[in-house]
């Protein structure tokens, strides 16, 4: 081993002396730093997307061993070109994106950012996005929040997957209420021409990739995906961390 390899792994094990790697969502401690930082037991718990689902929008269908085919909504109407999540919104997931979303521990885009850029890999590589698009927040949320969980996810993701994320193009110009409660109608009414691209220019024939936390119905990335097809960009792929599977 050379100097510099010599150097970098005493390095590593001051920082765990200093700072033992510890679990993100059980808090315990893990004997090696990962790339995620997760524990086996806590990934276990992990409800992984995995086929069979729609090709589309990704929904993934409850029994083992089918074939992958199209739902209903997407045969009729393909809202984007395809979606996919990492995970279902349950278990430690659905916990670690609470706390990311609602408790400020924005420390928490790095290991949800690397879940969702590990788990969609192949997706990434079928669909060659070319920029990254986080779904923007309303500038009155963005000042309740005080940052844009999905920017911080698609800055994770885009290191990882080494492609550049454009945070301000997409704009999201109408309010909108919160929609836990609302029908799959509910939702795309409410959101329906709540988003505007920018700068048009830049993403003309683009194929973009729109960064969520959580997909339920997909009313909001619909509605992101019309602004976008409208600015004629040429795909438009969306990587979600969830999945919540509609009321
Ligand atoms: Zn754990
Ligand atoms: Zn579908």
């Amino acid at each position: 081993m050379n100097h510099e390899g010599r150097e970098s792994l005493m390095i590593r094990a001051l920082l765990d002396l200093l700072f033992p790697p510890l679990c993100h969502a059980c808090k315990g401690f893990i004997p090696d730093r990962r790339s995620i930082n997760i524990c086996d037991a806590c990934l276990a718990d992990v409800s992984f997307v995995v086929s069979p689902y729609c090709p589309v929008c990704g929904i993934p269908y409850p029994m083992d061993g089918g074939l992958d085919h199209l739902c209903g909504a997407c045969s009729n109407d393909p809202p984007f070109d395809a979606c996919r999540s990492a995970a279902l919104l349950d278990g430690p997931v659905q916990e670690l994106i609470h706390r990311f979303k609602y408790s400020g521990q924005v420390h928490l885009a790095v290991p949800l950012g690397r879940l969702v850029a590990e788990c969609l890999k192949s997706f990434y590589v079928q669909a060659q996005p070319e920029v990254i698009l986080p779904v923007p927040l309303h500038r009155k949320r963005l000042r309740q929040r005080g940052y844009n969980q999905s920017q911080m996810l698609g800055k994770v993701i885009g290191k990882v997957w080494g492609i550049p994320v454009l945070p301000t193009n997409l704009r999201r110009v109408r309010w909108t209420d919160p929609q836990t409660g609302m029908s799959a109608g509910e939702r795309r009414t409410n959101v329906a021409g709540a988003f505007e691209v920018r700068n048009p220019a830049q993403l003309k024939g683009k194929r973009v990739l729109l960064v969520d936390d959580v997909l339920t119905t997909g009313s909001t990335v619909r509605a992101c995906a019309a602004a976008l097809y409208s600015a004629e960009v040429e795909a438009v792929f969306v990587a979600t961390v969830a999945r919540g599977i509609p009321p």
